[in-house]
């Protein structure tokens, strides 16, 4: 028996099959969860493709009404939301919390878009009009990190151009994704939303699925392939947001001490489970002592512990299989580089990390060439600009990077030589509703948030004829 159903067709159901999903702070049994089959999935896609027409044939407007009366259940309910959150996902409530208002803040803002319809000629004898037209049903495919912010960049925009959904959360992370169904369940019509969860299995067949007209997944880049090559067979449209390994670029003319902190935060936030998190940090020869010793001071003062306990600033790594890739980092980092802060697993239950700063690193270790995805800061010396900006594009990557400097023109010169979606200045980890964001190279394909990932959920119609009489 489970406390937490699926949302097929308007009606929260039991799954197929229950499967335990663990607090990541204890490993204690927090739920079970439904299992969904291969057979529920199905059912889910039917009901979206049933609930399609009426629903992609209800004026936006409407269609808009009912999605800024989600954001509204999910800020009436977002105390509930966030503590379920902590305890499945392991972030600080405070962190919770925010994330849930952020999700909120996505759903009124990617809802309040409009998709007019362009005239791109009205001449003589011709009148040529654009519409954006929705798709059909979409699969979305949400990972572990931030399992509602993720399931707000799709959401909104996906239902606002007129589309039916199956979402499907990652299997450690299920629970609060399945609260907020039941929560806007009777706010749309039935079959327009529909949730499943799964243990990892279904992700090919939804991918494969003839009935699903587009793929928008956040995952590691590994699965993204399999995504593309899967979603392939029946030319779905896909939009990927996958991982990243960013550099942050500090010059030789920085405050350490007004840096620091930002830089912190931008490498250690959600414990480095960030896909935009700074993974590699280069820093000048003139600064990197100071700039070291900075980041061990703040790791040092950083509170890691169970994110239900106030004061908590770091939580646990997610789930196991991160916990033991993040330990595989630890020893690579002892191995090829000098552990100055943390540098273990923490001697407790739960997949608890100490924020670890490592310097004298350098490229061809596997701490520095590929992605972590935990509290572990790889620092890195560097003498020559030109140099740096090749390192730091020295990646199959190219999600984010950041760029530290007292002067703006120097920065913004290193920024747009750096090949990444998003480079931020003096900053690291500034998103929001109406900024676009994409990964460059194997970080992605296609862009989320604003009109330009509206726009993915939809297909361009051309209507070219005489002009009316
Ligand atoms: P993952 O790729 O293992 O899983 C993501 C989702 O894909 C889960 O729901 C999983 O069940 C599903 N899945 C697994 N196999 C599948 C298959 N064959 N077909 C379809 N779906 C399948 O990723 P993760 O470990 O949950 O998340 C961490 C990774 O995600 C990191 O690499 C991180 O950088 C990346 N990420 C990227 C972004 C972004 O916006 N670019 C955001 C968050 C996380």
């Amino acid at each position: 028996m489970s406390d937490y159903n699926l949302l097929i067709d308007g009606k929260m159901v039991p799954g197929d099959q229950t499967m335990p999903v663990l607090n990541p702070a204890t490993e204690e049994v927090l739920a079970q969860c439904p299992r969904a089959s291969k057979k529920q999935l199905d059912k889910a896609v039917a009901a979206a493709k049933s609930a399609y027409p009426a629903w992609s044939g209800t004026p936006i407007e409407e269609r808009r009404k009912l999605v800024v009366r989600m954001a509204d259940a999910i800020e009436a309910n977002a105390n509930d939301l966030a503590r379920l959150l902590t305890s499945e996902q392991g972030k600080p409530l405070a962190d919770a919390t925010a994330e849930v208002m952020g999700m909120a803040g996505f759903f009124r803002y990617l809802g309040s878009l409009e998709l007019p319809m362009r005239v791109i000629e009205n001449s003589g004898d011709r009148k040529v009009e654009a519409y954006r037209r929705p798709l059909g049903v979409v699969g979305a495919i949400i990972p572990w990190n931030y399992p509602l912010l993720i399931l707000s960049f799709k959401l909104p925009s996906a239902l606002l151009a007129g589309n039916t959904l199956v979402v499907k959360p990652a299997p450690t992370t299920p629970l609060s994704t399945l609260r907020f169904a039941e929560l806007v369940k009777d706010i749309l019509p039935r079959g327009v939303l529909n949730v499943i969860t799964d243990a990892n299995d279904l992700g090919d067949h939804m991918t494969k699925h003839p009935d699903i007209r587009k793929i928008s997944f956040t995952g590691s880049s590994a699965t993204g392939q399999k995504v593309m090559a899967s979603a392939s067979q029946t030319l779905k449209r896909i939009t990927l947001e996958l991982g990243g390994n960013d550099a942050g670029i500090v010059l030789d003319d920085v405050d350490p001490k007004k840096v620091a902190p930002g830089i912190f935060e931008g490498a250690f936030q959600n414990s480095g489970q960030v896909c935009l998190a700074i993974k590699r940090l280069y820093v000048h020869e003139s600064v990197y002592d100071e700039i070291c010793n900075e980041l061990v001071a703040i790791a040092k003062n950083t509170v890691v512990d169970d994110g239900s306990k106030q004061g908590t600033k770091l939580g646990p790594l997610q789930n196991k299989m991160q916990y033991e890739k993040v330990k595989a980092f630890l020893d690579d980092a002892r191995k090829n580089g000098n552990v100055i802060a943390g540098g273990s697993a923490m001697d407790r239950p739960g997949y608890f990390i100490e924020p670890t700063i490592v310097r004298d690193i350098q490229e061809g270790s596997k701490l520095v060439d590929e992605e972590q995805f935990g509290p572990v800061l790889p620092v890195i010396k560097y003498s020559d600009k030109d140099d740096v900006i090749r390192r730091a594009n020295a990646t199959t990557y190219g999600l984010g990077a950041s760029v530290w400097s007292s002067d703006i023109d120097r920065a913004h010169d290193v920024a747009t030589r750096i090949e990444a979606g998003t480079v931020w200045i003096n900053k690291h980890l500034d998103m929001a509703p109406h900024i676009p964001f994409g990964g460059a190279k194997q970080s992605g394909i296609g862009t989320e948030f604003a009109e330009e990932g509206l726009a993915e959920f939809t297909q361009l119609q051309i209507i070219n004829g005489p002009p009316a009489a």
